[in-house]
């Protein structure tokens, strides 16, 4: 049988917003590839092979797993969330498209997950409901200039954003001069959901005004949601939203 690689995004942590797309793909397969984390998501099983690496390795992890299927495995590459989205999808492409002749001839699907940001979304309303944006704030893989530039015509043209990867312990200083530029930009009413490790059972949300916001409310397992200039809470409920239109 002819070896495949399926990329498959497991949702934002709980067991019952992994597609059902997906957990068949992983009943299928020989091998499991991907972050640790992610991998131990995975329940071991007799003819499964699970294959852990650790964080930043993406390409060398993407050309395991095409080596694999080239050797006839079916290999399923994990991200959380969904694999296109700040993940392993574009890792795969990327080691495919500098890779042997050989690696094009394979069977490559990319299935959908929940990503980070519409789980959060949904937990608070519907803060997306109109135009918006997502952001990487990290800058393992671009200047930060690029981030901020970014980040600044968001805010001009009025895009509620969402936030991935906002602030690592060892990437500090890039969220605060995020808050820094959001404070110079935008209005101190201006809605900020914090949305910590989404349906799992450490859950936390926390929605604040712009001139509430602190750095230390975000961490790696933080989505960041910043409202648009329209985006409201319903007075007397937790419930926050942006209206589908804007008046001309
Ligand atoms: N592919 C993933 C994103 C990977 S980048 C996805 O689609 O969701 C990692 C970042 O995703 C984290 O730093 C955090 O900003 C966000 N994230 C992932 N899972 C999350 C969760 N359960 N709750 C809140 N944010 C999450």
């Amino acid at each position: 049988m002819s070896g495949r690689v399926i990329v498959a995004g497991l949702g934002p942590g709980a067991e019952n917003l992994i597609t059902p797309e997906v957990t068949a793909a992983l009943a299928d397969a020989t091998d499991v590839v991907g972050y640790i984390p992610y991998v131990r998501r995975v329940a071991p099983r007799l003819g499964l092979t699970r294959h852990e690496s650790d964080n930043r390795v993406e390409l060398d992890r993407a050309r395991h797993a095409l080596e694999l299927a080239q050797k006839g495995a079916r290999v399923v590459v994990v991200s959380s969330g969904d694999s296109g989205v700040f993940a392993m999808a574009s890792a795969l492409f990327e080691a495919l498209e500098a890779g042997p002749e050989a690696w094009r001839g394979l069977d490559i699907r990319v299935l959908p997950g929940i990503t980070a940001m519409l789980a959060a979304a949904a937990r608070a309303g519907a803060p997306l409901g109109h135009d918006f944006c997502a952001i990487n704030l990290s800058d393992n893989l671009k200047p930060w200039s690029l981030i901020e530039k970014r980040l600044r015509l968001a805010v001009e043209a009025d895009f509620a954003m969402a936030f991935y990867n906002p602030r690592s312990l060892a990437r500090r200083e890039g969220f605060d001069r995020v808050l820094k530029i959001l404070r110079e930009t935008c209005e101190p009413t201006r809605l900020i959901l914090f949305a910590r490790a989404v349906s799992t059972p450490e859950e936390a949300l926390t929605i604040v005004p712009l001139t509430e916001a602190r750095p230390e409310m975000a961490d790696m397992r933080t989505v960041v949601i910043v409202g648009s200039s329209q985006t409201r809470q319903i007075p007397g409920t937790d419930l926050v939203y942006t209206p589908r239109g804007v008046s001309a």
